[in-house]
């Protein structure tokens, strides 16, 4: 999708028209062009495109340009842009070339909260969710994750350090019951393969005295 005509500043309607893409009409955005027909798109449009037809949508067989023409690249970096934010406040105006990176820190962003979910303003972000009480902390001391509405006073967190603390106990008795039955069972094996080593001797030389 390309850039709505409406947020061009500097509105000359005779250039905007050699700048739009003949898929979606609106201003082109990362613009690719056909060497055949020298016709510019949007990279996503004529992606979008390519995916139900094979030609070119001027009807010539595709091939893409190494470069946009410069004449292109040129009047489009002339155009001054508002920012895809200025529903949410922001009143920036940019260069074309300079509105990605723009749009991409700008604090008119709307972003969601980490707690709550609801739509807030990035720049307001930090702030709100460190009043938001649907927010989750990790305390580093007994190891839990609680909502900050939670009520997570020493009491909680000393029997959590507790639980952690059994836990971890529980865990290494277990390690040594079973270490425990490993060596049992070894002198278990040991102790069958000497009798058996015994009875085969006591064979062998009942065997030698016979002869
Ligand atoms: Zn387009
Ligand atoms: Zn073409
Ligand atoms: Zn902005
Ligand atoms: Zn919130
Ligand atoms: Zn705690």
């Amino acid at each position: 999708m390309g850039l709505s005509t409406d947020r061009i500043v500097n509105n000359q309607a005779s250039t905007l028209e050699h700048l739009l893409c003949s898929i979606c009409h609106e201003i082109l955005w990362h613009p690719v062009t056909c060497g055949t027909c020298e016709h510019s798109f949007c990279e996503t449009c004529l992606n979008q495109w390519f995916q139900h037809q094979k030609r070119c949508p001027n009807t010539c067989e595709y091939q893409q340009r190494a470069r946009v023409p410069h004449l292109l690249t040129q009047l489009l970096s002339q155009l001054k842009v508002t920012c895809k934010n200025t529903i949410n406040g922001c009143t920036e105006i940019i260069l074309y070339e300079a509105l990605e990176k723009h749009e991409e820190t700008c604090p008119y962003e709307i972003k969601k909260c980490q707690g709550c979910l609801k739509s807030i303003l990035k720049q307001n972000a930090d702030q709100y969710e460190l009043q938001c009480e649907h927010v989750e902390i990790f305390c580093i001391n007994c190891q839990a994750t609680y909502r900050r509405r939670d009520t997570h006073n020493a009491i909680v967190c000393l029997r959590n350090q507790m639980k952690n603390q059994n836990d971890l106990f529980e865990l290494k008795l277990t390690s040594l019951e079973n270490e425990l039955k490993r060596q049992t069972e070894l002198l278990i094996n040991i102790d069958q393969q000497q009798k058996a080593l015994i009875g085969h001797l006591d064979k062998q030389s009942r065997l030698a005295e016979g002869k």
